[in-house]
């Protein structure tokens, strides 16, 4: 059986980057860039004060206290026209130009004003609390690197060069698909065998938060007929994922009517605990199709692994795969078989900021409420059948790493 790391490469390798299209800085929070900025001016522009005080020649203020004459004052957004000269001092806001001849500024929490002198009292090296011109960014730096995904930092860089204009990769497009005769809609009561249909929805809400734009097109009956008429529609797209209809059964019918269509399936099973019977191919068109298992944390878990890092791959990622961490295991995991498992886990910090892993007590692939209660994937390698308390173990830290709050943990898990 295929292993995660080959799947996971073949599906980056049929993963092109999309077009561009150029937006506006201020919308580009969590697109993906696709060209250098790169700075047009000197960082900072001119030697700019860190401080409110005084600027003065350092070797002014070897001997403490000394006393200066104030020639000038400089508020931000003015330029000084004069020059500092010896036992002199210009009085400085935060971010204003340090005039000529000064080459340090003392804080005003140092100084004492009396008339036009100044009294100050603490010794400066030279170059304290000024930030030279040009010593952050030369100009024709990059500030910026293509494939960068783009955050508030980002906007800020961008609105400190004057890049006003970002190109960005476009959007990929998202098909979803449910299959299966038993699912009912959330808002109705499961009659005898039903099931409510979840992954039709929470695919749907992955695939906004990964950065595509979804089109959720239902759920396909377990027929060759209603299949084909969804995936037809499907196809229009960058991606489409369907959920279910990709195991053994006599009615999982999902490959057979992919390859109809002229889908040539890549693989069609991966050594993934949960999420096995994955299956992936490439359209006539180069839709890139996901026949993802039905079972609700396979569905969720295979999403992370794979369609995420293909979404990030079209819109043009550089790293589109995200970084696996490490923590001290908290209690025993066990994985029986020779697949690599993705467990639900809950990984929080001790006392001292290190990271402490917790196996989260799940009835396997089905059981997506106690898979909702997770903040990472803890990876039990093929070759292993038990990490023991104590050792470190890999995880893949989800989205909600970083906020999950400690509703169900907390109490449960004392170091
Ligand atoms: P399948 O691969 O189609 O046999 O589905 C595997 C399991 O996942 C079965 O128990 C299905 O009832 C369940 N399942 C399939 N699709 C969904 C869905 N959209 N929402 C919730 N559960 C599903
Ligand atoms: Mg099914």
């Amino acid at each position: 059986m295929l292993a995660v790391d080959e799947a996971l490469s073949i599906v980056l390798q049929n993963a092109q980057p999309l077009e561009t299209e150029e937006i506006n800085f201020h919308a580009c929070v969590g697109r993906l860039l696709r060209e250098d900025v790169v700075a047009d001016i000197e960082m900072p522009p001119f030697p700019r004060s860190a401080v409110d005080g005084f600027a003065v020649r350092a070797v002014d203020l070897a001997h403490v206290p000394a006393r200066f004459k104030v020639v000038g004052e400089i508020p931000a957004g003015t330029f000084p026209d004069f020059r500092v000269g010896r036992g002199e001092a210009a009085q400085i806001m935060t971010g204003a130009p340090v005039p000529d001849g000064a080459d340090a500024v003392q804080m005003v929490e140092q100084s004492r004003l009396d008339g036009d002198h100044v009294e100050l009292f603490e010794a400066v090296q030279s170059g304290q609390n000024v930030a030279p011109r040009g010593s952050e960014v030369a100009r024709g730096d990059i500030v910026l690197r293509s494939g960068t995904r783009l955050d508030p930092p980002a906007v800020a860089v961008s609105a400190t060069v004057g890049k006003t204009r970002l190109v960005v990769g476009k959007r990929p497009s998202a098909s979803v698909i449910a299959t299966g005769d038993e699912l009912v809609h959330p808002s109705k009561l499961p009659g005898p065998g039903q099931i409510r249909n979840s992954n039709g929805f929470s695919l749907a809400a992955q695939c906004t938060q990964a950065g595509s734009s979804t089109h959720y097109l239902g759920v396909a009956k377990d027929t060759e007929s209603s299949l084909e008429e969804l995936i037809r529609q499907g196809l229009g797209d960058d991606l489409l994922l369907l959920s279910g209809g990709v195991s053994m059964g006599r009615f999982d019918l999902v490959e057979k009517v992919l390859e109809k269509l002229g889908v040539r399936l890549l693989f069609e099973a991966v050594a993934l605990k949960p999420g096995k019977p994955l299956v992936f191919g490439l359209s006539n068109d180069g839709t890139l199709v996901f026949g993802l298992p039905g079972n609700p944390v396979s569905t969720m878990v295979t999403f992370e692994l794979f369609v995420r890092a293909a979404i990030a791959r079209l819109e043009g990622a550089s790293h589109p795969v995200r970084p696996l961490l490490k923590a001290a295991l908290g209690a025993k995991l066990a994985n029986r078989g020779s697949r690599r498992a993705f467990l639900p886990g809950w990984v929080r910090s001790d006392e001292n900021g290190a990271l402490l892993a917790y196996p989260i007590a799940t009835r396997g692939s089905g059981d997506i409420v106690a898979f909702s209660k997770a903040n990472a994937l803890l990876i039990v390698p093929e070759d292993r059948d038990a990490i023991p308390t104590g050792d470190d173990v890999r995880f893949y830290p989800l989205d909600s790493f970083l906020h999950k709050e400690d509703q169900w943990q907390a109490g449960n898990h004392k170091s």
